[in-house]
């Protein structure tokens, strides 16, 4: 059994995909340099017998955060609880978590940078002193206890390192940035997967499913589940090249991987904005979508493969985007039959 389950009244809220995820640090695919980083630092903190030191992971959503904080406990053989950083209102909401810490345990607090500053400063002296101060009985009756805690070692996630205030950023002993998958790694994850998945996939289709996932594993995996369903239902149930391609059309994923949103907000930008520039709100309107979820959600692909440019006058179409989307010269091209 593995040791998260110990902790079974705190199931990991994030954790929609259980059988997909790895479990040790020696089945994930790429991070070499951050798991051989990681694997000094535990192998060191196991020699001395000491706790791990906090560790703070950022990185764009579905890259592998939160499977380290599964692996991590994993490798050194102790519990881990999975918190969820909005989930925390109030110094109160982390007190039975840090006061019922077995020692050495590993508290994940995924998207770190949304917790309030009250919870925040109330980390600060249980990450650096294992203590903290409780609060007990109301008005003129109230005591402060203060309480020392098991060693523990926090794991934060964010995918906004720059949110974080300095002073929670330097309580981490170790900070990792993930980085994108090559198409290699994506590839191997995705047969890799196929097989827990029990499907059967031939290696070009695993590579046309790895090219329009956006070297993002999770984004590799909801492809793949996708392909899956089709070759079951419309196939033999094997993925070829072939079924591959077909399923990844009709879900109106292209060889970029841009999805029905992304060629929406190319659409609007280039379209209706006349390939910009347009400011945020401009397009979110006209596509009825939050200017947040364009920000957080799609531009940032869009700009990574350069498709769109930030100017300070807004969002442009770059050249590329016009020559993918066969816009060129009169702009009609793609969205004229649409
Ligand atoms: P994050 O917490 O950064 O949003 P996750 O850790 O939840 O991302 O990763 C999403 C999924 O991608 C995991 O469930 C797992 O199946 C897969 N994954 C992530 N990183 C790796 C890796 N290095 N090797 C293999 N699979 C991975």
């Amino acid at each position: 059994m593995s040791r998260e389950k110990i902790l079974s009244n705190h199931p990991n809220p994030q954790d929609d995909d259980p059988k997909l995820r790895p479990s040790r640090m020696s089945e994930m695919i790429g991070q070499r340099k951050v798991i051989e980083r990681l694997r000094i630092a535990i192998e060191a903190a196991k020699k001395r017998n000491d706790v791990l030191g906090h560790i703070l992971f950022d990185g764009p959503p579905g890259l592998g955060k939160t499977t380290f904080a599964h692996c991590i406990p994993n490798e050194m053989n102790v519990p881990v609880e999975f918190l969820a950083g909005p989930s925390l209102k109030a110094p109160k909401d982390l007190v039975p978590s840090l006061t019922n810490l077995q020692s050495d345990q590993v508290l994940f607090i995924d998207e770190i940078h949304r917790i309030p500053k009250a919870v925040e400063e109330y980390l600060y002296t249980a990450m650096e002193d294992f203590r903290i101060d409780l609060i007990i009985g109301d008005g003129l009756h109230a005591r402060t206890h203060n309480v020392t805690l098991k060693p523990f070692t926090l794991i934060g996630a964010t995918t906004r390192a720059g949110m974080l205030t300095g002073p929670l950023r330097d309580r981490f002993q170790i900070r990792e940035h993930l980085d994108f998958y090559t198409l290699d790694e994506l590839t191997l994850i995705v047969i890799k997967n196929a097989a827990k998945l029990n499907v059967e996939i031939d290696e070009p289709a695993a590579y046309e499913i790895a090219s329009r996932s956006r070297n993002t594993p999770r984004v590799a995996n909801n492809r793949l589940r996708w392909v899956r369903d089709y070759a079951q239902s419309r196939a033999d149930g094997v993925i070829t090249l072939d079924v591959a391609k077909s399923a990844l059309q009709m879900a109106q994923i292209d060889e970029l991987g841009l999805d029905r949103q992304d060629l929406k907000y190319l659409e609007t930008l280039i379209r209706v904005c006349m390939g910009g520039p347009a400011g945020a709100e401009t397009i979110a309107a006209t596509m009825n979508a939050s200017a947040d979820t364009l920000v957080d959600e799609i531009e940032p692909f869009l700009l990574r493969i350069e498709l769109i440019t930030r100017t300070p006058r807004g969002r442009v179409a770059t050249a590329k985007a016009h020559a993918h989307l066969g816009t060129g010269g009169d702009r009609g091209g793609l969205f004229s039959d649409s």
